[in-house]
């Protein structure tokens, strides 16, 4: 029997079931060597609650739709386009007509994403449609269900045996515990990587986000409008693959809102700004749905996707405490996955074999099975994360303890 058949598989714990710790245990469990790892989901919320606003991923539009460019995140995003497109034919993702208007002139000359989606042409100037657009492109980008995707995802892992548990953590030696010594942990909380004990990073913060869903059958074209000047507003209709006819219209982008209650004038201007827009909403066929608000996961800088070693308290209750001595802690390694903002769905697949890749080069007696890219620029992010971040500890003496218990 050869080595690897014999050694026992490397528990790892993924904290948080949104969209993107479903991807990563995805690409943990899939494909040849997938049989390495043991992986354990723990989350407030699970795919099933759809309509849980404490988390991002039900909320969602969702589609690839071109956001600003970042040589990291056009990685992530170029990667997810091609996986979204190859699974077209499942049925979960739609081939997407798309159409994006600018406000100003020569966009193409600002379109870097032209070659990331597929049949892409500078749109003709009887095509623009009100009276402030100047210049617009077509092309086919995908889009998702939330809540189609996300139980697709989760009953894929279910067959793959991995665990699900429905808890919220208070601190991240919880699911320290859980993996165990040379266990591994992801954190993929989102928000939640603000308080999270042992994370606490106060780079996170929300983008509020109010839509408004539809059934508009005739309107199966993905519609934006990229504006002159940025604002907390935006419009965009996003059809979905199923039930036939659903839309999704937005919407907002405003920062550091924590409210989730639905606001009836914004609700009346994404409306009035969508139908300006698609002649084919005023089909008699459309109904309103319904009006929703979800609190995107943005983090100053971008997404944290990198590996760190985390020493943690190994012994006794739930409740976190300053570690007297090393025997009752122990090392693990984590790997963070957050702050994705408004693009989670179109950067999963990509972050997804990013936050891999720190996993393989942190433990080398795994063979990394399942990412694609460059070794090298992984090792030297992880490196760099390591020297910047060093080792987390929670018996850091700056970390005051009653600050620590004034949080239950
Ligand atoms: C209105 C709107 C439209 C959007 N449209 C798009 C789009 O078209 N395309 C796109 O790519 N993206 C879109 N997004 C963004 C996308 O939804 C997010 O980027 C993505 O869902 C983030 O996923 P996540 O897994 O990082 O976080 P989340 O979905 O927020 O999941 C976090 C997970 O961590 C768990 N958790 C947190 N704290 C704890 C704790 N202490 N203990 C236990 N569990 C915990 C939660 O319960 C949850 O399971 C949109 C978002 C909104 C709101």
């Amino acid at each position: 029997m050869s080595k690897s058949e014999t050694a026992k598989p490397v528990p790892v714990v993924i904290v948080g079931s949104g969209v993107i710790g479903l991807t990563i245990a995805h690409v943990l469990t899939e494909g040849a060597g997938a049989e390495r790892y043991q992986v354990t989901i723990i989350a407030r919320d699970l795919p099933e609650d759809l309509s849980s606003q404490a988390f991002a991923s039900p909320w969602a539009g969702a589609n690839w739709s071109p956001m600003q460019y970042d040589e990291r995140l056009h990685r992530w995003e170029k990667q997810t386009f091609d996986k979204f497109w190859d699974m077209i034919p499942t049925g979960l993702v739609l081939k997407l007509p798309s159409k994006v208007y600018f406000e100003h002139e020569d966009a193409e000359s600002q379109v870097w994403w032209k070659d990331i989606v597929r049949d892409f042409r500078v749109l003709k100037t009887e095509a623009y449609l009100p009276s402030n657009v100047k210049s617009g492109v077509e092309f086919h980008t995908v889009s998702i269900n939330p809540e189609i995707y996300l139980p697709w995802l989760k009953s894929e892992l279910e067959s793959r045996r991995v665990q699900f548990i429905k808890r919220r953590l208070v601190s991240l030696d919880e699911a320290g515990k859980l993996a165990g010594e040379g266990g591994v942990v992801v954190n993929a909380t989102g928000l939640g990587a603000r308080s999270l004990i042992g994370v606490e990073d106060k780079k996170v913060f929300p983008i509020r986000g109010q839509t408004v869903i539809a059934h508009a059958p005739k309107a199966s074209e993905f519609v934006t409008l990229i504006p002159a000047v940025k604002g907390d507003v935006a419009t965009y209709l996003i059809p979905r693959p199923s039930p036939p006819g659903m839309v999704l219209m937005g919407g907002t982008f405003q920062v550091n809102n924590w409210d989730t209650s639905v606001d009836i004038a914004t609700a009346e201007g994404i409306l009035s700004r969508a139908k300006a827009f698609v002649p084919a909403l005023a089909d008699p066929e459309t109904r309103i749905l319904s009006h929703n608000v979800g609190l995107r996961p943005a983090r100053e800088g971008g997404p944290r996707v990198e590996a760190q070693i985390v020493e943690l308290p190994t012994k006794g209750d739930l409740v976190p405490k300053l570690v007297q001595g090393d025997d009752e802690s122990a090392k693990v390694l984590v790997v963070h996955a957050y702050g994705f903002g408004p693009a989670g769905y179109q950067q999963s697949w990509g972050a997804a074999a990013e936050a891999m890749r720190s996993l393989c080069v942190l433990r080398p007696s795994v063979t990394s099975h399942a990412f694609e890219g460059t070794p090298g620029t992984a090792r030297d992010r992880y490196y760099l994360g390591i020297s910047l971040g060093g080792v987390v500890q929670l018996n850091n003496p700056n970390v005051a303890l009653g600050k620590m218990r004034a949080r239950h």
